[in-house]
Order: structure tokens, then sequence, then C-alpha cells
């Protein structure tokens, strides 16, 4: 049994009359502890594609399943981070990381729930400064804070909506070789989003290439066979990654012509001039 499923989804917004379809019969099996990267471009439905898996949103058709039961809410086993790191303002570094604590482990007495809580903060490196307000963090100190409370919860499933795309590149490679080892250590099931080709054949099992909206749906899988661990400095000469990462750009170039051609179709109709008038536009 698939651990994770979208069977068929697809979903809209909008009245009826002028609806905008932004997934249409999107089809993904997620086995246990495997990890996907979906990637796509900028509106084509990424985050659409992440509330639906949460349970946050339902789909207008089809079905998103864990373990063979259909998703109906958000629940603690699925846990996400966000584009937008989503922490309290008012609450310190430790006090973001408690609260999502105390919610998934109510019977936590408190001198164990502080051990806890402090593994994860210096698991991201974030020991020292337990408690700063997110505000004066850097960006990527909130987003390690976000990957810290999300971990902390333990959820069966890590949905990862964009988490590093705010960041500068080496914060980036940091982070990024921050979750491959939090994954490699403690097996689980990773969803994540990403626009960034490299980022996706470094890190996941699998690709899997969204088309641009409307109507947005999952492409053909791309395998990652790399062997693991995979080392940055060392696989920008790797033949096999250098050929997996043109072939997921060509893809999603092709993808972007397509869809641009679709669109120049569809919303922008050229005016029928007679041959004479082409001497008005020179
Ligand atoms: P991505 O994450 O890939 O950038 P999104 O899933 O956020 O894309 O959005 C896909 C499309 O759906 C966009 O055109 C966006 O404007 C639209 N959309 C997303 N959420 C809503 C909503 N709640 N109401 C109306 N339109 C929405
Ligand atoms: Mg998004």
């Amino acid at each position: 049994m698939a651990f994770l499923e979208l069977h068929n989804v697809s979903k809209g917004y909008g009245p009826p009359s002028h609806r905008y379809e932004v997934l249409r019969d999107v089809n993904l099996t997620i086995e246990e502890n495997e990890f996907v990267a979906v990637i796509g471009f900028s509106g084509s439905g990424k985050s659409t594609l992440v509330s639906l898996l949460a349970g946050l949103e339902q789909p207008d058709a089809g079905e998103v399943r864990m373990k063979g039961k259909v998703v109906t809410e958000p629940g603690p086993q699925r846990g996400i981070m966000f584009q937008n790191y989503s922490l309290l303002p008012w609450l310190s570094v430790y006090q973001n990381i408690e609260i999502a604590v105390k919610q998934v482990f109510p019977e936590m007495k408190k001198p164990q729930r502080r051990e806890y809580i402090q593994q994860y903060i210096d698991m991201v490196t974030l020991t020292n400064s337990e408690w700063k307000l997110p505000a004066e963090l850097s960006g990527g100190m909130r987003q390690r804070l976000s990957l810290a409370r999300t971990l902390a919860m333990k959820p069966e499933v890590l949905i990862l909506d964009e988490p590093l795309s705010a960041l500068d590149a080496l914060t980036r490679a940091v982070l990024q070789d921050e979750i491959i080892r939090i994954w490699e250590e403690d097996k689980r099931t990773v969803v994540m989003i990403t626009n960034d080709v490299d980022e996706a054949a470094l890190m996941a099992d699998r690709i899997v290439p969204l088309t641009p909206g409307p109507s947005a749906t999952l492409e053909r899988a791309f395998p990652v066979t790399l062997d693991r661990p995979r080392d940055r400095t060392t696989l920008n000469f790797n033949p096999d990654f250098k050929k997996l990462r043109n072939a997921v750009s060509t893809f999603m170039m092709d993808l972007n012509e397509e869809a641009k051609s679709l669109r120049v179709e569809t919303t922008y109709k050229l005016p029928d001039l007679e041959p004479a008038d082409l001497s008005k536009i020179g």
C-alpha cells in the first residue's frame, strides 16, 4: 500500500462562472521513507498541492490518502514547513517550538520537554539564540527555527514548501545538508517543493515536475539514482548528476515553452489584419 497518495486530484478557486482550475487530475504515489521533490514554476500550484497533502484544503475531485485513509483535515502526522516561516512573532525561539511540542505531546513533563526542545534547537544550530524573538533573527535562522519546530512535532510525513527559497546560497547549502542529515538519521517520508533543479537532484530520491498552470498536473517522474551520502562538491563533476540535471532542466524549459504558447492562444488574440493593413504596422 502506498504511504501517501494523490488520486485524480483536481482543485480550483473562484465561482463556477470564472473558475480558475489550479490542478487537474494529479496522481502521485509516495512510498514510506521516500524523499520526493516536486519541482515547478512560480504560480503553477505547488502550494495548493501542499495544502491538499496537509489536509488544509479539500480537493474538488479525487482523493488524498495516507496509509489508505482519506485525508480530510490537518493532523500532527503530517508536518508542514511553509514558505513564509509562520512563526509567532511574540514568542521566543524556545517558545515557538514549545507551543508545538505541548500540542503534540501534552503528557510530556517539563524537564523532559526542556531537554527535548533543546535537542532540536541544537540540531539546527540555534544554540544561544533560545530567547531571541523571530524579529531578532536573520532569514536563515528563522527558516531553521521553522524547520526545528516542524521536526520537533515528529510528523510521519514532512511537507516542505520551498523551505530554502528565501535564503542566500551559503545558508541554503548548509540547510540542504542539514535536512538530508536529519532525514538519513531519522528516516521519514519527505515531500519537498522546490524551484531549484540542483537542489532536487542533490536531495531527493525522485523528482516530479509540475506543469505550469492553469490545470497543472504532475508529469513523469525522474528517479535520482545517485549514491548517498551525496557530496555537493564532487557531485558537480559526476556525469550521472549532470545528465539528470540537464534532463530535468530541458524538460522544464520545454514545458514552459509549451505553456507560453498555450497561453498566447487562449488569452491573447492578434487582431485580424487585411494584407493592406500591414503597411500600418511597418
Ligand atoms: P505556487 O505555490 O506554485 O507558486 P500556488 O499554489 O500558490 O502556486 O497558486 C497557484 C494558483 O492558484 C495561482 O494562480 C494563485 O493565484 C491561485 N490561488 C492559490 N490560492 C488561492 C486562493 N485561496 N484563492 C484563489 N486563488 C488561489
Ligand atoms: Mg508556493
